[in-house]
């Protein structure tokens, strides 16, 4: 035998349907028996908010959202949590919101009704994530598992399409990622495959026309595949290096993930024969590699670091803090040297092949 793995499955429900979060979110809140609901949404989010929320029992809304949750944001939001005795949390937004929904809930014990509007794919993993004086710590929590996502592709029509042509690819680092991260199993790299595939058919429709609600849907059910398998499989290669670029040079999350995915492809993929052929037969292209770059081109991606705030002195500094969290497990052997040459040519923004 050569199949044997363990998979653990995180228990959700998924409610997914454009034109009905409205709908989906008063049925979960009453099917909850919730009375008191604290809406978290940030500025920019405020409207679609309040648009599907106005049939809710509200008692607070909260929209001091900042990325990568800082703790004191997080103890504000708990505080104003305990001062209103909510009893249910809506969020309505990208990773940084549904990340400070998770900061409340870690110490609450509140449950969560998640209504994502980008691709980050956060509502569907039980990690949270809370940054102290510019250090990020990243842990594992139940609690932090939203109760339901909703999903409602009409809501994603005002992300402009930079931000969602960089957060759609951040979905797909999660899917090539999961091919070989610590944990992955064959259950992961099934959901993964067909994420890349969804993602690759989604994105250039959104570019062509961001109103084009059946390519906001592919995305999107894409981005909610990859979160399950990058929940299950861990983070590989691909997410240790994106972690330290983003906290420790506070980095923007999804375009570092969109410049950094092709030289981590790159670097692994001839290493992992079956994981590349696999990514391949998804996008329908020759090697994985190349499916990714005929995508990227597609959609005008971002390709360099230096456009990202990166400092050409800080490869150095950079490939030294990512070293000590390379999976044992990673298909290609990474040295720092080879961990500076690879963050030299995304720096560069060089055609990785
Ligand atoms: P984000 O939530 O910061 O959103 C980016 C910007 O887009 C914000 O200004 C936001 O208000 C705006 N926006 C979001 N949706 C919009 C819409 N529909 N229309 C108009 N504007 C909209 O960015 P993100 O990439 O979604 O999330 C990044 C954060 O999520 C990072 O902190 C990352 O670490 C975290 N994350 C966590 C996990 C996890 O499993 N815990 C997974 C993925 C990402």
């Amino acid at each position: 035998v050569s199949l044997s793995f363990q998979h653990d499955t995180l228990g959700q429900r998924v409610r997914f349907g454009s034109g009905q979060a409205a709908e989906a979110l008063a049925a979960e809140v009453a099917d909850g028996g919730w009375r008191r609901a604290m809406v978290i949404a940030a500025p920019a989010e405020a409207d679609l908010a309040a648009r599907i929320t106005d049939g809710l029992p509200v008692a607070l809304v909260h929209d001091e959202v900042v990325m990568h949750v800082p703790v004191p944001v997080a103890e504000r939001a708990r505080d104003a949590a305990g001062a209103h005795e909510v009893d249910v949390l809506v969020s309505v937004g990208g990773g940084s919101t549904t990340g400070l929904a998770k900061a409340v809930a870690l110490t609450t014990g509140l449950p969560i009704i998640a209504v994502p509007t980008t691709y980050a794919g956060s509502e569907a993993t039980d990690v949270w994530g809370l940054t102290e004086e510019s250090t990020k710590t990243t842990g594992v929590d139940a609690r932090v598992l939203p109760r339901t996502i909703v999903y409602d592709a009409s809501l994603m029509v005002s992300l402009p399409v930079g931000l969602s042509v960089a957060s759609g690819l951040n979905a797909l680092a999660h899917c090539v990622d999961s091919m070989w991260a610590p944990r992955t199993d064959p259950i992961d790299q099934a959901l993964a495959a067909e994420g890349i595939r969804a993602l690759d058919a989604g994105l250039p429709r959104i570019v062509a026309d961001p109103a084009d609600l059946e390519g906001r849907e592919e995305a999107l059910y894409g981005a909610y595949l990859s979160a399950v398998a990058f929940a299950s499989a861990g983070s590989g290669l691909h997410h240790k290096i994106c972690h330290v670029l983003g906290g420790r040079y506070d980095l923007p999350h999804a375009p570092t993930h969109a410049v950094v995915l092709p030289h981590v492809l790159a670097l692994n993929g001839p290493a992992a024969p079956s994981a590349d052929e696999r990514i391949a037969r998804a996008f329908g292209s020759g090697t994985a590699l190349d499916g990714l770059q005929d995508l990227r081109a597609r959609l005008d991606a971002p390709t360099a670091l230096r456009d990202l705030g990166l400092e050409e002195s800080q490869i150095p500094d950079a490939a030294r803090a990512i070293l000590p969290a390379v999976p044992p497990s990673n298909p290609a052997d990474v040295s720092v040297e080879v961990l500076e040459g690879l963050l030299r040519r995304a720096w560069e923004g060089a055609d990785p092949r």
